[in-house]
């Protein structure tokens, strides 16, 4: 593999030749790609990190366009995966990485294999359901995770680094109640804050990856890219901490965690099967189509029905129904068109 594209960076002498060729051995997990998670795989498959896995279980829409640099308009025509649309971007920045695009949702039938082999997770999700299960799964592995989140102007992040430090449920014990928390919706976003909240997270995922992960890193970073606003808050282990301590995995064993998620800022709800299945999209594309307009390509099947209602339909039986928050509605809808 040539290394000359790297020379900057080995330069740096914490990477250096000896990092750069860790690096290309390594593996990085990029869970969601929305703004957080569009910049930080751009910069790990930039600074030549082997394998870079991009999970996501969203397609591409306009309103993504602002702030998530892996894509353009063509992507939102085709209402491509954005996990596809991201690789497909990526190997034209970098062809010596090796992509895996999953397009599925992260719940507790496949956290363990989403995290397998990785160095490091690195957290693009929008919701605090997935990253309670990404901290169980990966701190019953074993394995550092960088959380990161952003709002408004405001991002925050830092990393869990299992056995030596505060993991997400020392720092988060309770979930607040739905509506507590400012989102995506209520709040808006700024494409610099989740701009810099990436570097953030992968720098952090870097120095992971190259061993040198340690104590600077698991205090919270804060950052207001409005007032310019910079804190390092230090965080501490929770000595009776139901995940790091007592080994409690609710999550991961899907005791907790529902089968209707409301999508952060798309109007959209998604809905789970209860069991695994296996779709033939083109007997679903023809069944949607006696009730509405429908487009489908080779990753999933998109239905405009009565009422501004839409279906996106993917091929395990997921679906995202657009023009709703209301979970309730959007359970009824896909039972109604595609049963249960
Ligand atoms: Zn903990």
């Amino acid at each position: 593999m040539p290394y000359s594209r790297y020379l900057r960076q080995m330069l740096f002498p914490e990477v250096g030749r000896a990092g750069q060729e860790r690096l290309a051995r390594s593996t990085a997990v990029v869970v969601g790609l929305g703004a957080l998670g569009t910049g930080v795989a751009d910069l790990l498959a930039r600074a030549g990190v082997g394998r870079v896995r991009l999970v996501d279980r969203d397609y591409v829409d306009e309103t993504n366009l602002a702030r998530q640099t892996l894509y353009d308009e063509d992507d939102c025509r085709q209402s491509l995966p954005k996990a596809i649309a991201a690789a497909e971007q990526l190997r034209q920045v970098n062809s010596g990485v090796q992509y895996e695009p999953w397009v599925v949702d992260v719940n507790a039938r496949n956290a363990e294999q989403v995290i397998r082999e990785a160095g490091v997770v690195v957290d693009g999700t929008d919701n605090l359901e997935t990253r309670y299960l990404l901290n169980e799964a990966c701190v019953g592995r074993g394995i550092p995770w960088v959380y990161g989140a952003c709002v408004g102007s405001v991002g925050m992040t830092f990393t869990v680094l299992p056995g030596d430090g505060p993991c997400f449920r020392c720092y988060l014990p309770q979930a607040p109640a739905p509506g507590e928390l400012p989102t995506c919706d209520t709040a808006g976003i700024l494409g610099p804050a989740a701009a810099l909240v990436a570097a953030l997270e992968a720098a952090q995922a870097l120095r992971v990856l190259l061993g040198k992960g340690d104590d600077s890193y698991t205090a919270l970073k804060y950052i207001d890219v409005w007032t310019g606003e910079l804190l390092s808050l230090p965080l501490a282990r929770d000595p009776d901490c139901a995940c790091c301590v007592r080994r409690q995995f609710p999550y991961l064993e899907g005791r907790v965690g529902s089968s209707a998620t409301v999508m952060c800022g798309r109007d959209m709800v998604q809905v789970m099967p209860a069991e695994p299945v296996s779709l033939r999209l083109e007997e679903v594309a023809r069944r949607l189509s006696l009730a509405g307009e429908v487009t489908a390509n080779q990753f999933l099947v998109r239905a405009k029905l009565a009422g501004e209602v839409e279906l996106i339909v993917f091929p395990d039986g997921r679906a995202l129904v657009k023009g709703t928050t209301q979970p309730e509605v959007a359970r009824s809808l896909y039972s109604r068109y595609l049963g249960t």
